[in-house]
């Protein structure tokens, strides 16, 4: 089986466009979303309308959460916020329904995903040294857990006899016996990393194989949508740096 798994889509429609034809490409048999559809670009509607259509399994973000008024938007920063009451004003009854009615946590085949922390979902911490995997990986027995949430995509592995927790960069990594996995597959739509290009994995089950692909796409018109919207200026700049 090879799924392929995207997140922190965040609203970008030509990100999205261009990760889906890259995932088909690769001959994916299923499609799992790790949260953030929506909030910073200017195409709510219509990715929460694909990654309906496409996935077979998907986690709510903190941004979907924030949309339709499950989080406080105490928590997000100004601009982040702008984006949030404007993604909701776009969203109709039915689609807040979708949205609230996504779990925080779910599997998928022997994967785990979620958007945050398997530790306390709800909570919206970020997995961001060994320390933190660490903990995490106290809470849940699957051997590979997929997240998003930071926009940068690492690898964090444990060695289940000596409990040691070690991250990498690596952009190939080989499911090996004796150690478990959380793996930030980064961003669809606003990659952090320095990178702009979008951001997705492939797991492919048969050959024990998780690959983080980057991926071109039209910035440009992303980035003018986001303009002509009104949407915070910055929120545009940065997809041409990956910041
Ligand atoms: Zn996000």
């Amino acid at each position: 089986m090879k799924y392929g798994i995207i997140a922190d889509i965040h609203s970008n429609l030509e990100a999205l466009k261009s990760v889906l034809k890259a995932l088909k490409d690769k001959g994916v048999d299923e499609y799992i979303c790790a949260g953030d559809i929506v909030g910073y670009g200017a195409d709510p509607e219509v990715c929460m309308q694909i990654v309906r259509e496409v996935c077979n399994v998907t986690v709510a973000g903190n941004h979907d959460h924030g949309a339709i008024g499950l989080l406080n938007l105490d928590y997000f920063n100004p601009e982040a916020k702008k984006a949030i009451l404007w993604t909701e004003e776009q969203l109709n009854e039915e689609e807040r329904t979708y949205l609230k009615n996504l779990e925080l946590i779910q599997k998928a085949g022997d994967s785990l995903v979620v958007h945050a922390t398997p530790l306390s979902p709800q909570e919206w911490n970020y997995i961001n040294s060994t320390f933190t995997a660490n903990q995490n990986f106290k809470e849940f027995e699957e051997k590979v857990c997929f997240v998003g949430h930071s926009h940068i995509p690492v690898v964090f592995s444990m060695d289940i006899d000596e409990g040691r927790c070690k991250y990498a960069f690596d952009t190939k990594i080989h499911i090996a016996d004796g150690q478990r996995y959380i793996i930030n597959v980064g961003s669809v739509g606003q990659p952090r990393d320095k990178n702009p290009l979008a951001s997705f994995a492939v797991y492919d089950t048969g050959t024990s194989e998780v690959e983080i692909y980057r991926v071109e796409y039209d910035v440009e018109t992303a980035q003018k949508k986001i303009i002509d919207a009104g949407l915070p200026r910055g929120l545009a700049f940065r997809l041409s740096s990956g910041v």
